[in-house]
């Protein structure tokens, strides 16, 4: 009962919904492992072939997360999708489900540090080769990604540097050479996703973050084309274990309805933010994707509508500057999630991104005085004064 004309903002309301015999008004959720067959013949039917709204058992599929994989699909303009149980289940899939020993990835060195170790540790050991590069250098993707390149995986905006990568070259570098184009897509948001239409082949989201936005449930989800979901993705993501709960469904589905409102809310005040700390003397430097002075500035426009909830800032007084700034704010919360309604202020160095050695810090541009802001729903001024007493402090 949708329609593809729709816009976002109502397919994020509508899209994928199906009502019981009840006529519920919210999406119900099927708290149910399995499914009953009227007959020996229907049961043995489904396992040869499940026909669309037909389910097996949860780990393959479910009412209420068939709901929630129809709508990201239709937000994300893909034509399906696979829900899973985090972020990481999502990107360790949309990987591990398409390589084998041999096989080549390419990937941008500022990455989430447990995608570095999926593609580090893991796949490495089983086999595949990984190659990292400065995702901004479009030279060394030319360089990196030859013919027998299975994959090419990137993030971006990437956390927490914010540096944004060129996702329509590096599609046509990746297609030239015949690989495919994994996209972690959790800064841009399906607000500001343009990823699949610029040649992105699967998108990935760790819907923890804006997709939630309330900090309450672990989510994920790899959209692409109804082929590669359903022949790669499926198969790997449905006897491995990885598949978001019905429960999980249902309050992303709820995070979707005001999803739009949401993170357009946040933008208009994280650019308030970054121009208000912009020049301040305790902030050595602002960056935010479409602030002039961010080196791709011309390049976030083009890829975004907005430059998005994230800002970066570096304080004055390396580690101990930020960590007095972090321990003065009053509205802003100490933590590691983003996306969230609440304004959240992270240290990379001494948290997400502890693990890498100094020098890969270092050179990622991850300074002690970096301090992350993802910015939340509450009023501006409160969220720009409460940052500006912390400064003072
Ligand atoms: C948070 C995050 C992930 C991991 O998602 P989880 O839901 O925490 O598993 C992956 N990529 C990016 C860019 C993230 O921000």
């Amino acid at each position: 009962m949708t329609d593809d004309t729709w816009h976002r903002r109502t397919k994020a309301v509508h899209h994928g919904s199906r009502r019981s015999q009840w006529g519920e008004m919210a999406e119900a959720i099927f708290l149910t492992q399995g499914f009953v067959y009227p007959t020996a013949e229907a049961a043995e039917a489904r396992f040869v072939k499940a026909g669309d709204d037909e389910f097996i058992y949860a780990r393959y599929g479910n009412p209420t997360v068939r709901m929630f994989e129809e709508r990201m699909a239709a937000l994300e303009g893909c034509e399906d999708a696979f829900a899973t149980a985090s972020g990481m289940a999502a990107v360790n899939g949309a990987l591990s489900a398409m390589l084998r020993a041999g096989d080549r990835v390419v990937a941008s060195r500022a990455l989430f540090g447990s995608c570095l170790y999926i593609l580090e540790d893991v796949l490495r050991r089983f086999g595949v080769t990984v190659d990292l590069v400065d995702g901004t250098d479009l030279a060394q993707w030319q360089a990196a990604v030859t013919r027998g390149t299975r994959a090419v995986f990137f993030e971006t905006i990437a956390n927490p540097t914010l540096e944004v990568i060129d996702i329509a070259a590096v599609a046509g570098i990746a297609h030239a050479a015949g690989a495919l184009v994994v996209c972690d897509n959790v800064f841009a948001t399906p607000t500001y996703s343009r990823a699949a239409e610029l040649g992105a082949d699967v998108v990935v989201y760790s819907a923890t973050k804006h997709i939630d936005g309330q900090g309450r449930a672990l989510g994920g989800v790899i959209c692409g084309t109804r082929d590669h979901i359903r022949k790669v993705i499926e198969p790997y993501m449905k006897h491995t274990g990885g598949a978001m709960s019905p429960f999980t469904a249902w309050m992303m589905l709820n995070g979707l309805a005001t999803l739009d409102l949401r993170v357009r809310a946040q933008t208009a005040t994280a650019a308030a933010v970054a121009a208000a700390l912009k020049g301040h003397p305790k902030v050595l430097r602002v960056i935010y994707p479409h602030d002039d002075a961010h080196p791709q500035a011309a390049l976030a426009r083009r890829q975004m509508e907005r430059g998005g909830t994230m800002v970066t800032i570096e304080v004055a007084g390396g580690k101990a500057g930020a960590f007095r700034f972090l321990n003065a704010l009053r509205i802003w919360k100490i933590s590691n999630n983003l996306g969230d309604a609440r304004s959240i202020a992270t240290h990379p160095a001494t948290t997400t991104h502890q693990r890498l050695p100094e020098a890969q810090k270092a050179a990622l541009g991850i300074t002690p005085g970096l301090v992350r802001l993802s910015v939340g729903i509450e009023d501006e001024r409160d969220l720009i004064g409460d940052l500006l007493a912390a400064l003072d402090a």
